[in-house]
């Protein structure tokens, strides 16, 4: 008998599978990191509809509103009837469409960059890219709090991995010259997604240039948040043009779904050869491809758009430094420490109380002790809504602090 069935009294009938669930379900519950489903009744958006509730929004990452704009609604419905909903198969077989190519095309203007090649979401670039660059006898440097789409794609790569303290370019540079490897890849998101803080970049790159390894960065949420043109912190920082492979999410400010790595001609040649992902799953439907593409040219075109979330993100950040919680104005995302995954969740249930959808994170997507809530501010944020996102932190902070 399996210890699941010596450990736990099986209820008559239960399927093993099941028993082994009940298990772990109960020990993530007495953990305080269960999670579950709660379905909107709305659109995405600065409000939505929640249990029957109306709430101010501020766990998405659809930064800049577009999710459910009458513009990518209108690009959505035209290549629908077009082409249909599904694909039929991987773009390799007979899944590519125009739509597909349009939009390649139109981000790799975007990103001025040599080429781009489309993935299904940012979780299947992470986890094609990386196993398709490296492998055994390589070496992967990683930063400490990158995405889990990352640390998969490190461990399906079979290359040694090496984390490096978080933004620490010192410390990279000392693994970069103490790991013997074929090939070195140092991997790294831009904008840390549970912290917003950024990677020390133009230190990256020097790093990595002078230990001749390429470089691949995650603008997932940097990109239509930062840059002159919305194109990330690559290119807020004039650094495009020396990053081996910029990986880009279109699920985030860009409001649909997808994912697309900009790099050279060659390097997409190779990926398009073998990134498992996509190489043998079904592509993206074209009207998410159309849809997208309309939002490229939002986030790139509509410069008030962006200008109005700095200017919420400007203003939550006085806000929470005035109610003393360390608040710096560097991406849409902001963390509200609270420890203990109990406490985080004690203070998403006193803003959702107060009329916020704000969710705790714990781990593992964030490391042991360091639970929070999250806050996620878009363009479609009024002020009002900020001001009573900080009207509620500020009970908050009273009933956190003593
Ligand atoms: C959200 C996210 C991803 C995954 O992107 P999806 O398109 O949602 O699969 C990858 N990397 C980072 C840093 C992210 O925040």
């Amino acid at each position: 008998m399996s210890r699941a069935s010596e450990s736990a009294p099986r209820p008559e009938g239960e399927g093993t599978a099941t028993a082994w669930a009940r298990q772990e379900l109960e020990s993530l519950l007495a953990r305080g990191l269960r999670r579950s489903l709660e379905p909107l009744e709305s659109p995405q958006g600065p409000l939505v509809r929640v249990g029957g509730e109306v709430l101010i929004n501020f766990a998405s990452n659809d930064y800049l509103g577009l999710a459910a704009s009458p513009t990518l609604r209108a690009a959505a419905a035209a290549a629908l009837e077009q082409y249909g909903v599904g694909t039929g198969a991987s773009r390799l077989v007979v899944g590519d469409t125009r739509a597909h190519q349009r939009l390649e095309a139109r981000l790799a203007a975007f990103e001025r960059a040599e080429a781009v090649l489309l993935f299904n979401t940012g979780f299947a670039a992470n986890t094609g890219i990386l196993p398709a660059l490296v492998g055994a006898g390589d070496a992967v440097f990683s930063d400490a709090l990158n995405h889990a789409s990352l640390v998969d794609g490190c461990r399906l790569s079979r290359a040694r991995t090496v984390v490096y303290p978080h933004a620490d370019a010192g410390a990279l540079a000392r693994a970069l010259k103490e790991t013997p490897a074929r090939r070195k890849l140092v991997v790294t998101d831009t904008v840390f997604s549970m912290d917003g803080d950024h990677a020390p970049l133009a230190e990256l790159v020097a790093v990595c240039r002078e230990e001749g390894a390429a470089l691949l960065v995650d603008e997932a949420h940097a990109t239509g948040v930062l840059g002159p043109r919305g194109a990330g912190l690559c290119e807020e920082l004039g650094l495009s043009g020396q990053v081996d492979l910029r990986m880009g999410t279109l699920s985030k400010a860009f409001g649909a779904l997808g994912a697309y790595v900009a790099t050279s001609r060659p390097v997409v040649e190779l990926l398009l050869n073998r990134a498992r992902p996509f190489v043998f799953s079904t592509s993206l439907p074209a009207a998410l491809c159309a849809a997208a593409e309309a939002a490229v040219d939002m986030v790139e075109g509509d410069v008030p758009l962006r200008e109005k979330l700095w200017r919420n993100i400007r203003r939550f950040s006085e806000g929470l430094r005035a109610l003393g919680f360390p608040a710096e104005p560097r991406s849409a995302i902001f963390p509200v420490l609270l420890g203990e995954p109990e406490h985080a969740l004690a203070a998403a249930r006193h803003c959702r109380e107060r009329g916020l959808l704000v969710k705790a994170i714990r781990p593992p997507t964030v490391p042991e002790g360091t639970s929070r809530l999250r806050f996620c501010l878009s363009a479609a944020h009024t002020e009002g809504h900020i001001d009573a996102a900080l009207d509620v932190l500020r009970g908050l902070r009273g009933s956190i602090h003593g």
